[in-house]
């Protein structure tokens, strides 16, 4: 049974002018696609070929010397969840009890937002901003290459792909325009609520 590339949640024109549909024809045709296929081929023949993605995951993380199905697993799992963590019209803060959360744990939305794009921004070279309930606590964390919380212990809500490939045709060198960009409009706060709810459930 092999791993499938899962459907994009919206068209992929949806996101322009703040992610063009040039860069989800590469960033979903072609780099999340692959991590699919290189994933298949790695595991094929294999105990982890019937596997849950994240039990692949969690299998292997750590494991120098299978570092590769790390890294395409994990991307796999990253990539469906950022298109989730984005919509056609998102932005705006969160509702509920996500965001009287993010105003306990970070003082204000406003204050949450700054330390999401200075986590994006700071990320040396390629990596995730994401923010994850740590036990009890919500906090902005940044993991780099493939790395991701589900092997650290911590449940994560949203996440910003801040590899060179997420945003270099829209914004080239300017990594802090696509931050802003995805906060002021695309982040989807529905789906970062749902993952809140059902971790605190
Ligand atoms: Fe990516």
């Amino acid at each position: 049974m092999a791993f499938v590339l899962p459907s994009l949640p919206y068209a992929k024109n949806a996101l322009a002018p703040y992610i063009s549909e040039q860069t989800l024809e590469f960033h979903y045709g072609k780099h999340h696609a692959g991590y699919v296929n290189n994933l298949n081929k790695l595991v094929e023949n294999t105990e982890l070929a019937d596997a849950s993605l994240e039990e692949v995951v969690k299998a292997v993380a750590g494991d120098a010397s299978k570092a590769g199905i790390f890294n395409n697993a994990a991307q796999v799992w990253n990539h469906t969840f950022y298109w989730n963590s984005m919509k056609p019209n998102g932005g705006g803060a969160p509702t509920g009890a996500l965001a009287a959360k993010i105003d306990n744990d970070f003082g204000s939305y406003e204050q949450f937002k700054e330390t999401f794009k200075t986590a994006g921004v700071g990320q040396f070279g390629s990596g995730w901003a994401w923010l994850v309930l740590d036990g009890t606590t919500l906090k902005v964390t940044k993991t780099a290459n493939a790395d991701l919380p589900i092997v650290h212990g911590q449940v994560p809500l949203l996440t910003m792909d801040v590899w060179e490939h997420a945003y270099y045709l829209d914004y080239q060198n300017r990594r802090p325009d696509y931050a802003q960009a995805w906060l002021d409009n695309l982040v989807n706060w529905d789906f970062a609520s749902e993952n809140f709810a059902k971790a605190t459930a």
